[in-house]
């Protein structure tokens, strides 16, 4: 509640009065909307003095998503806050742009007719990933309800490294999720145990490329492989959605070889986050169909209270469009080589990251940022003074920003750090944070030396 002192005084000439004077008000208002108005320069100035608290997005190693864009961006951003992307008959130009990217996508994660690709731009991946996952449900339930099959038991398989927002998914959807055990080293979903978990109920198994836990790519093409084999054995047709949160707009310009895209005509559908490594501010995100036959005509509305006939399939009716904007901004931008040379440089830096943690004995890597440029790392069996509990929050001292966590069930014995490389983490930056690392390494070190007295041989004192 806003205090306001003084109460009895004459009221204070607010074109005057220094800023943060704040004319007597002691507290700033935090549960009730304030009586009366501010000066637009003091509300500016309360606001902005909170959020600095957060510390900066900057040396935050945490984050998949964008927190760099170039002025020119952020310029674009200021003059499109206002676009709805909802309206789309009354700014034909942002829906035009954004069906201009999702066909470069399409042709970006090689659909088999980019032309008439099927796709939207949503708030972010797990809107997407929801909006595939309702697809794969419904398609399911049609084609059991064509063979008069029950369809109350659906299931959904994937790896126990999923992102949260499959387990919202299976329990917002009522779908049972079935998670495959992470297995040794092996720290995501492979082919090799799927198929004990896939039956006639199984909508759908997910595939990430770019795994959130560790950076690591799960082998979509074998995932493939072995679902063919067993609709060829059992006439059961199981399709994969390929959750290219990362991975989406990473592979294609880091390792153009390899093969998980629409290639694979087992995947359906994929979706990935335009604000993570497509190099845009939260929040966007983009989900496509490899063809209209994936995308059940059902779901999609169709109104026609802002003009026109407007077909939308999306959990929000009314949304931001400037982040489609500056996707758009970013394509154009950039260019493919653009995009390689980012994510190339984002690799390179990662990779020498995971080299330098290598060469430290108090620790062991577990991916080096050869498939996103994630490095995960663990402390060493015969460190005893200090877990990565510690030292993330050791690092916190020099502003930077590093989780510690503890790997899904079956690996939750394997606790780590971890480093997320994104575009404006530069070369130096590494630098600097691997000179923090080793300083606060070297700290937590000494904190357990013996004192002096210990160090002397016993009978020396007195
Ligand atoms: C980040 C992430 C998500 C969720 O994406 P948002 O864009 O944050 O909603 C889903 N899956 C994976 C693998 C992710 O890394």
């Amino acid at each position: 509640m806003a205090v306001w002192t003084k109460p009895d005084q004459a009221a204070p000439d607010l074109t005057v009065v220094p800023r943060f004077t704040r004319a007597g008000m002691v507290d700033v208002p935090r549960d009730r909307l304030p009586a009366n108005p501010m000066l637009p320069q003091t509300a500016y100035q309360v606001v902005l003095d909170e959020v600095m608290l957060d510390g900066n997005a900057r040396f935050n190693l945490a984050t998949f998503v964008t927190t760099w864009m170039d002025d020119e961006a952020d310029r674009l951003y200021a003059a499109t806050v206002d676009k709805n992307m909802v309206d789309k008959d009354e700014y034909p130009q942002t829906a035009e742009i954004e069906s201009r990217c999702v066909r470069m996508l399409a042709d970006l994660w090689h659909a088999p007719d980019a032309a008439v690709s099927v796709g939207t731009s949503t708030t972010g991946s797990s809107e997407g990933c929801m909006l595939a996952g309702m697809a794969l449900k419904r398609r399911w339930q049609q084609a059991r309800r064509a063979a008069g099959a029950s369809t109350d038991r659906p299931n959904i398989v994937m790896g126990g490294n999923v992102q949260v927002v499959w387990e919202k998914f299976a329990n917002y959807w009522e779908v049972e999720p079935r998670y495959v055990p992470l297995e040794g080293d092996v720290l995501h979903l492979t082919e090799e145990h799927l198929l004990d978990y896939v039956d006639e109920n199984t909508i759908g198994v997910v595939a990430v490329l770019g795994s959130t836990m560790d950076g690591s790519y799960e082998p979509v093409e074998a995932i493939c492989r072995v679902l063919d084999e067993h609709e060829a054995a059992t006439g059961v047709a199981v399709p994969v959605h390929v959750d290219a949160a990362s991975g989406g707009f990473i592979a294609p310009f880091v390792q153009p070889d390899l093969v998980w895209d629409f290639q694979l005509p087992r995947v359906v559908s994929i979706q990935s986050s335009g604000h993570k490594f497509g190099l845009v501010y939260p929040g966007v995100g983009w989900v496509l169909w490899r063809d209209t036959e994936h995308l059940p005509e059902d779901l999609v509305f169709h109104v026609n209270y802002l003009g026109g006939d407007m077909p939308t399939f999306a959990l929000n009716f009314s949304r931001p469009g400037a982040q489609v904007v500056l996707q758009y901004y970013q394509f154009l931008r950039l260019g493919f080589e653009g995009y390689r040379e980012v994510q190339q440089a984002c690799q390179d830096v990662a990779r020498h990251l995971g080299d330098a943690l290598r060469r430290m004995p108090e620790y062991e890597v577990i991916t080096d940022g050869s498939e996103l440029p994630v490095v995960t790392f663990r402390v060493a069996d015969h460190v005893t003074l200090f877990d990565v509990f510690d030292m993330s929050r050791k690092l916190r001292e020099r502003g930077w920003l590093v989780p510690a966590y503890t790997m899904p069930p079956n690996r939750e014995d394997l606790a780590v750090l971890r480093l997320v490389v994104r575009n404006g983490f530069s070369h130096d930056m590494a630098e600097l944070f691997l000179r923090d690392l080793a300083t606060a390494t070297e700290w937590m070190d000494d904190l357990s030396a013996p004192m002096p007295s210990e160090e002397q041989p016993s009978g020396f004192h007195h």
